[in-house]
């Protein structure tokens, strides 16, 4: 019936990173859709097995929960919730990015704002967009005309030296690397117009597969010394954190 949710988890050298944190936005995810909570213990053993069996530098595993009946990588039977773990390899992203806006908005109060649900067609629609510009991801206002989100990825920007980025209410999803950044870097959240990617000193992305990835161009608008100097800092900061901690 389309109730699914998910999450896409970093593994690195067969460790999943932040797992806690991942674990605990399925499993509100879960109850934002009511689908009964997840077996934690069960998902965790899940991705154990899977890294175990396939061992890669750095991998994407991807956790999908769905209210459906099917048998398909399930064993509760032909009834439950289904649970499907799957690993991918992935490299290290490009510092810089390109990135565009989008003439479609995000609902900062649906029904589904702020779940990672497996309803993303809105995104893949908004991502081949910003594809036939040379970009990797687009960014999406709100309905009051509010910076969000990309379609999978948080939005930073910096302003007179300080970092900003916006607030859940915006309407985007709670990203983990969003949150751990913004620990990390004393970023503030803050109500921006869509308009501010035209003015600010510095942009930058911030998700699972991406870490921190600085932007370099923004539709027609070139940011000539991408990352700048305090997206670079952010940079330098959360590989650092990361590396020292596995699950902060
Ligand atoms: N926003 C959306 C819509 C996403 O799908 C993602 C990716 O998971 C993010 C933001 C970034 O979140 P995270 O840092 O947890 O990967």
């Amino acid at each position: 019936m389309g109730d699914g949710i998910f999450e896409t988890v970093k593994a690195v050298a067969g460790r999943p990173f932040a797992l806690t944190r991942h674990l605990d936005r399925l499993t509100r995810s879960a109850r934002g859709l009511g689908l009964p909570d997840p077996d934690l213990d069960e998902v965790r053993r899940a991705c154990a097995a899977v890294l175990e069996a396939n061992p890669v530098p750095l991998g994407r595993l991807r956790l999908t929960y769905t209210g459906g009946h099917g048998p398909l990588g399930s064993d509760r039977g032909d009834k439950g919730p289904t649970l499907v773990v799957a690993l991918g390899e992935t490299a290290r992203r490009p510092d810089t990015t390109a990135v565009v806006t989008v003439p479609w908005t995000r609902n900062e109060r649906g029904a589904l704002t702020g779940l990672k649900t497996t309803s993303y067609a809105e995104n893949v629609v908004a991502l081949a967009r910003a594809h036939e510009h040379g970009a990797t991801e687009a960014l999406f206002g709100n309905t009051v005309g509010a910076l969000c989100e990309g379609t999978g990825s948080n939005v930073f920007v910096v302003l007179d030296g300080e970092i900003h980025t916006p607030p859940l209410h915006s309407g985007c999803l709670a990203g983990i690397t969003r949150r751990l950044v913004a620990e990390w870097t004393g970023a503030k959240e803050t109500d921006l117009p869509l308009d501010v990617l035209r003015e600010a000193d510095e942009i930058f992305l911030t998700s699972t597969l991406r870490d921190v990835q600085a932007v370099h161009r923004v539709d027609d608008r070139e940011l000539s010394a991408a990352p700048g100097p305090v997206t670079a800092k952010a940079m330098r900061i959360f590989d650092e954190r990361s590396a020292a901690d596995i699950d902060p």
